[in-house]
């Protein structure tokens, strides 16, 4: 019998709403054709929509429904139109607001290559066609958040900027089992990137990874390797990493310098994941692309779905224990984009430019096929 998942869709503004559309055909498909998983879907507004019906940028009642759901599709947020609301109200409070009472402490960003794509990155083709790695990034703790933060003038008229790194054994733990989780689902590596030699917290970070790593995952290689170093091995040698591990300060630089080699940010999905329930022992989650709202084609068809596409792939994965549909809907936008269709974002001399339905309906034909 198939298992029931429950799935909110929060499309958001621009192309968020465009490109969601793509994966509600990818529901509807699985809906039909899958005898393991049946998804029930709810929807409700994020950001300026939800600013312009409601006056908030996610309601208490959009907020229940993504509390009480296995996992939130997310669009993209924003738009010059909402530019002046007030601050408390601004689009992205929503999401971040989402972030927060979720408890979404882990960032999962994969960085993969489409071979079709190898020659649109910035890289050497050998260096990246092939790639797959996966960043997580610790997303409620460290530098961002530590207190005090602040601006302080000094006697002398200087200013003095402060901001501090904090963590505890708890935050770097639970997002230890969460790498450690997924290198096992994918190459069985763990690199851990911090500081430990100039920063407290890269010593308690490397020690901490080190005893869970003992007690919890022996069974995955485990390498810890000094953030600055790990920037630089991206670059030279991507393919010696599979899943790395970091704070939230290195873990946004690290996630953007791996995401570029791959091309657009069309492209790029990401997850974000909170603590297993007690009963079910799911996690929450939160799946988006990393793009935004794009006002300059929103609109116009034009957005390419894959990010959004492929942030579904994820769901099914991560959310859901259906790994293979999520191979197939990764193999399925791989296979469009061998045959030559590309989105303008990606576009290249010699191949078919399509928009954002024609670029969908392509994934889901493939899908299809596949899945005959
Ligand atoms: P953006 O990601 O929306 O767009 C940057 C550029 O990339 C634009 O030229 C856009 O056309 C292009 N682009 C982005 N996604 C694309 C796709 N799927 N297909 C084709 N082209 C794509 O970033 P921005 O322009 O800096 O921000 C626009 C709005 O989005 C702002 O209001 C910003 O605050 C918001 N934003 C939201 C999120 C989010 O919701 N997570 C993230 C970033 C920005």
């Amino acid at each position: 019998m198939a298992t029931t998942y429950k799935l909110l869709l929060l499309p958001g503004d621009g192309i968020g709403i465009e490109t969601m559309a793509e994966v509600e055909r990818l529901i509807a498909f699985f809906n039909k054709k899958s005898n393991k998983a049946r998804f029930e879907t709810q929807s409700d507004l994020v950001g300026g929509s939800a600013y312009d019906k409601h006056g908030v940028s996610i309601t208490d009642e959009a907020m229940k429904k993504a509390l009480a759901t296995d996992a939130v599709m997310f669009g993209a947020v924003g738009g010059p139109q909402w530019d002046k609301v007030p601050y408390e109200h601004r689009p992205e409070a929503g999401l971040l607001r989402l972030r927060k009472d979720l408890d979404l402490f882990a960032n999962l960003r994969p960085a993969i290559c489409y071979p079709a794509l190898a020659d649109a990155s910035a890289l050497k083709r050998e260096l990246v066609e092939g790639l797959d790695i996966m960043i997580v990034r610790e997303l409620t703790g460290g530098t961002y958040f530590g207190e005090p933060k602040e601006i302080v003038t000094l006697e002398n008229g200087e200013k003095r900027g402060v901001d501090t790194t904090v963590y505890t054994t708890r935050e770097i733990d639970r997002i230890a089992k969460v790498a450690f989780d997924l290198a096992r689902r994918r190459r069985n590596l763990v690199h851990q990137a911090a500081k430990w030699n100039v920063m407290k917290t890269g010593v308690l970070w490397r020690d901490v990874v080190t005893a869970t790593h003992k007690a919890y995952a022996p069974d995955v290689r485990l390498e810890h390797i000094l953030a600055d170093n790990c920037a630089m091995q991206l670059l030279r040698n991507p393919k010696q990493f599979d899943v790395v591990l970091t704070d939230n300060l290195f873990g946004d630089i690290l996630s953007d310098e791996a995401a570029m080699m791959t091309g657009s940010l069309g492209m790029l999905p990401s997850a974000s994941l909170g603590a297993p329930d007690a009963k079910t022992g799911r996690r929450k989650a939160m799946y988006e692309p990393v793009h935004g709202s794009a006002p300059d084609i929103a609109g116009k068809g034009l957005a390419n779905p894959i990010a959004t596409i492929a942030s579904f792939a994820m769901a099914l994965r991560y959310s859901f224990d259906l790994g293979s549909e999520a191979d197939k809907v990764e193999t399925a936008i791989a296979s469009v984009l061998d045959k030559g269709l590309r989105t303008g974002d990606i576009m290249q001399p010699g191949m078919t430019k399509v928009g954002t339905t024609e670029m969908g309906k392509a994934i889901l034909d493939e899908l299809t096929r596949l899945t005959a």
